[in-house]
């Protein structure tokens, strides 16, 4: 591994640039992504950013969108990139597995590799690394990389602050997580007077709902919530034909298992969507309880401890079962 700060000789001369971030970005992928992208235009780099899958529309206004390129779209061009790239950031994800086909090419490129992250076990497969697991978002990560280890806190403008502040904002529950410490609040403080417009932000990615999406939401907490009091859970099943009657597409699902996780009492959140080929899980939790254990063990996943997630080629129902094994497993963790 190869000391992080000495990127700032490398990053003196133009470059050829690719940044990437994890499959269905949210906010922080996108948000931190963008972000450094719109950083390192500035110093005249030529850069792209290469995203493995589409993303929800409610990230599109996002500073310089128009420039990404999604791999599923745009398979030739998105490996030439990668092939010809002298430096690759790796934003927001921990193992090149995770980003799907597009990884095989990363690893293969002879281009150097970033990883800015804040998941745990990182794989290493990168050759500089900025990661840390108390980070609250990448964005803060990509702000440490511009402003203590570039030494270009004045590169800070009105899009970069946009992006970052986006990034933050969507990783931290809007600044309620554990992770929100003071020195956040200080970094946001930041990006608000680098021209972060913060009201806008939160107008622009959680009011930018469809009536189709809020009358999904209402069918899920009326007819398919189900709550287990023995073990302070609660889980919600979607089935593929659900999605297709309420047409619901990328990110309309996001935050609905937080609706689960906010009921009184409730450790233990689970949200459970049968997709085209693969049955996806999302888990959020309270406290103490290892949310990432349960995807790691069960659903060839992982993720955070409050916040995690897998995947399972079962069928859905089977899926839902293997749940009254589970939370016997963890009772004990989960009521206390
Ligand atoms: P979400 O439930 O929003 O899809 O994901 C929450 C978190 O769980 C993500 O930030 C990521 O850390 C993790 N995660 C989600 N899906 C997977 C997966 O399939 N594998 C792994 N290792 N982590 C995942
Ligand atoms: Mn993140």
């Amino acid at each position: 591994m190869l000391e992080i700060t000495h990127l700032k000789e490398f990053l003196a001369e133009p470059k050829h640039i690719v940044i990437t971030t994890h499959p269905k970005p949210d906010g922080d992928a996108m948000g931190s992504s963008l972000g450094l992208y719109n950083y390192l235009i500035q110093k005249g780099h030529q850069v792209k950013v290469i995203t493995p899958t589409d993303y929800p529309s409610f990230l599109h206004w996002i500073p310089n969108n128009s420039e990404v390129i999604i791999f599923t779209e745009k398979q030739e061009e998105s490996k030439q990139f990668v092939a010809n790239a002298d430096l690759i950031f790796c934003l927001d994800f921990n193992a090149l597995v995770r980003i799907n086909e597009l990884g095989i090419y990363v690893r293969e490129s002879k281009a150097k590799k970033v990883l800015i992250d804040h998941h745990l076990e990182p794989e290493g497969f990168e050759d500089y690394r900025l990661w840390t697991t108390s980070a609250c978002a990448t964005a803060q990560l990509v702000y440490d990389f511009i402003v203590n280890i570039m030494g270009d806190r004045h590169l800070l403008n009105k899009d970069v602050a946009s992006c970052l502040y986006t990034g933050i904002m969507t990783d931290t529950g809007s600044f309620r997580f554990r992770s929100t410490t003071a020195t956040v609040h200080q970094i946001v403080a930041d990006l608000i007077e680098c021209g972060a417009d913060n009201t806008l932000i939160h107008q622009l990615v959680y009011d930018d709902f469809s009536l189709n999406r809020l009358r999904f939401l209402g069918h899920c907490l009326l007819n398919k919530l189900e709550v287990l009091p023995e073990y302070n859970t609660a889980i919600i099943v979607i089935t593929a034909q659900e999605l297709d009657q309420f047409q619901i597409s990328t990110g309309d699902t996001e935050g609905i298992v937080n609706y689960a996780l906010s009921i009184s009492g409730i450790r233990l959140a689970v949200l459970i969507i049968e997709r085209q080929d693969v049955v996806k899980l999302s888990l959020r939790s309270i406290g103490d309880f290892p949310a990432n254990e349960i995807c790691k063990k069960y659903f060839s996943g992982g993720g955070h401890k409050n916040a995690s997630g897998g995947i399972s080629s079962e069928k859905i129902d089977a899926v839902r079962e293997k749940f009254n094994v589970i939370l016997p497993e963890y009772k004990s963790l989960l009521v206390k």
